[in-house]
């Protein structure tokens, strides 16, 4: 049995493509941390993965436009290229 968020993947769609236009440091350590802060700001979407990707894309999808999401990926992104590597 595998259970995951789903928006774990919505977090890290939004971030790259918040990324892609910033000039800070992108480098693993920054985007785990950029992750895990936007992550912890949101209300985790578990699903059961044995419904297949499917179920799982068409929720991300229903949550991908959230105003929540990209609230949470801008001030993580803000907060950790404040301080790069000192989380
Ligand atoms: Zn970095």
């Amino acid at each position: 049995m595998a259970v995951i968020n789903v928006m774990e993947d919505i977090v890290r769609e939004r971030l790259d493509i918040f990324l892609s236009g910033m000039d800070c440091c992108q480098c693993e350590i920054c985007k785990g941390d950029m992750m895990a802060m936007a992550l912890n700001m949101l209300k985790p979407k578990y699903v059961n993965s044995h419904k297949g990707e499917l179920f799982s894309r068409i929720d991300s999808s229903k949550y991908q436009n959230t105003v929540d999401i990209d609230i949470a990926v801008t001030k993580a992104i803000a907060t950790v290229s404040s301080s790069p590597h000192r989380s």
